[in-house]
């Protein structure tokens, strides 16, 4: 039996107990890893995920030199059971060598307050992002500690620190040195379990920096142990490991990826796009109900947790509610939290997952590229209504109600900017020439209707069917809904838009 293995038995489970038991010991030792890119990232020497887990309560019992997991089920009556380690270590565990001790075997330690890396890695080139990584990761950690206190002031969560953190080169060495267990020889990543973690040294400064918060913030989050799903914990250290060092060499976390964290080796983007390209788009059900054994080695089911969390943190109708599921404390209020809150199915949110996920670039502005919805109902259409469509942003509604089967004819006039550099470039509704966003000109005015009871099919949600207007159209709808108008452009490039278009909407032709 090996000890570390990708993949275990989750999905599925009718029983709570089980559920807790497996998720918990899944959490104890659970791997991660990267979504180099083959095609843009520069070429990173493990480019697949492991997951590393224990596969069910039979197996042979761990090995001497690797604390066990809980024997104990997690119930909703004994959640403080949790936070406890493991085990307590051996009394006959040897002391663990000292700093000195480990350099004489090459392996230096950097600390900061919160955080102990000791690593075999050093270069010339590397040994200042290394010194500085403790230090960075205390920022990220402290930043997060604030927030999760704010929501649950009562949990211990200063009690997870300091992380200990190994980057390695040569396993052997830490084998040796009895800092990390044989079986991480499997490891292609990082490997996290309580508060340490273990990672292969990386091929990009940037990249090493993502990986290092990625396990750090599991390390961190696993103080609610099993409160979180597979999705949300994999979800969640990937959001908040998405990160810029300014130019002033502060450090930004969580943010939107954008060409530099590409290029440092983020490939989830391209992992989604591959993926809807292939036919093969998730649902937000889809993705919340991935179990553990769809993550290693599929590095399409870490990018889907990362798009979901992304996702949900952005969408108007989700944001609060999703900050708030970090407060959750066992799988089942978590779960509550987030069907009571989130509202999953709604076809609003469902419609704005399709637009998010089909259209993800880097440097995606999340607020505009949504759906722009509006509270009150759409009117019948009976003679000519005009109104104001805005350039920088996506979807617009027009408070228009096609009823199945009616025609309307659309004319556009106006001048408007879609793009400001290197200076202002002025388009008309019928779009310019020199751009093309998904076949249709940068620019050009564009149309759907949108009936929230009929949205379409899994991946439509009735944002897909685009009706190219340019100046003039004429629109038939056969299901009847609201008519959404926007003019062209892609999802990271609407805040260098401005002005507007004025459009008139006419029944019949
Ligand atoms: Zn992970």
């Amino acid at each position: 039996m090996s000890l570390f293995r990708h993949g275990f038995a989750v999905g599925g489970s009718s029983s709570v107990r089980q559920f807790s038991v497996v998720i918990g010991m899944a959490v104890l030792i659970a791997g991660c890893g990267d979504s180099s890119d083959p095609d843009s990232a520069p070429p990173l020497p493990d480019s697949a995920e492991i997951e590393v887990s224990i596969t069910s309560e039979q197996e042979t019992p761990m090995q001497s030199d690797i604390p066990s997991p809980p024997q104990q089920a997690m119930t909703e009556e004994q959640p403080k059971d949790r936070r406890k380690p493991a085990t307590p270590p051996r009394a006959d565990s040897p002391p663990e060598l000292n700093d000195a001790e480990l350099l004489e075997l090459g392996i230096r330690t950097f600390r900061s307050s919160d955080v102990i890396l000791r690593t075999d890695a050093v270069t010339f080139e590397n040994e200042e992002e290394l010194r500085r990584l403790p230090e960075l990761t205390s920022e990220l950690l402290g930043t997060m500690i604030e927030r999760l206190e704010t929501y649950a002031p009562s949990l211990p969560i200063q009690a997870r620190l300091p992380v200990r953190s190994f980057i390695m080169d040569d396993l052997k060495l830490f084998v040796q040195a009895d800092l990390a267990p044989l079986e991480l020889r499997e490891m292609l990543h990082g490997v996290y379990r309580d508060q340490t973690f273990w990672m292969r040294e990386q091929a990009t400064d940037y990249y090493r920096r993502h990986l290092f918060f990625h396990e750090s913030i599991h390390c961190l989050l696993d103080i609610y142990g099993y409160g979180y799903p597979v999705w949300f914990h994999e979800g969640m250290a990937e959001l908040y490991a998405v990160h810029r060092i300014t130019p002033e060499g502060s450090l930004e976390f969580g943010i939107v990826p954008g060409s530099d964290q590409v290029d440092g080796g983020f490939g989830r983007i391209a992992n989604i796009r591959r993926e809807i390209e292939a036919g093969r788009f998730r649902t937000i059900e889809d993705v919340i109900n991935m179990s553990s054994n769809e993550f290693y080695p599929h590095q399409e089911s870490y990018a889907w947790a990362w798009a979901v969390c992304r996702f949900l943190a952005d969408d108007q109708l989700t944001g609060v509610a999703f900050e708030n599921l970090l407060a959750s404390v066992n799988p089942p209020q978590f779960r509550q939290q987030l069907e009571r809150n989130l509202s999953l199915n709604s076809p609003r949110l469902q419609a704005d997952w399709a637009v998010f996920a089909t259209t993800l670039e880097p440097d995606f502005e999340p607020d505009r590229m949504l759906i722009q919805w509006n509270d009150t109902s759409a009117m019948p259409l009976t003679g000519n209504v005009e109104m104001k469509i805005l350039a920088d942003r996506n979807w617009q509604p027009t408070g228009v109600a096609l009823s199945p089967g009616q025609t309307c004819r659309v004319t556009a006039t106006g001048q408007f900017q879609i793009n400001d550099a290197p200076r202002p470039w002025i388009s008309e509704p019928q779009g310019v020439s020199a751009e093309y966003v998904d076949g249709h000109p940068v620019g050009q005015l564009q149309a759907v209707v949108y009936n929230e009871r009929d949205p379409g099919e899994k991946q439509d949600y009735g944002f897909l069917n685009v009706i190219p207007i340019g100046r003039e159209g004429v629109i038939t709808s056969e299901t009847g809904g609201e008519l959404f108008l926007r003019l062209n452009d892609r999802p990271s490039s609407w805040s260098n838009n401005a002005g507007e278009v004025t459009v008139r909407v006419r029944a019949g032709e």
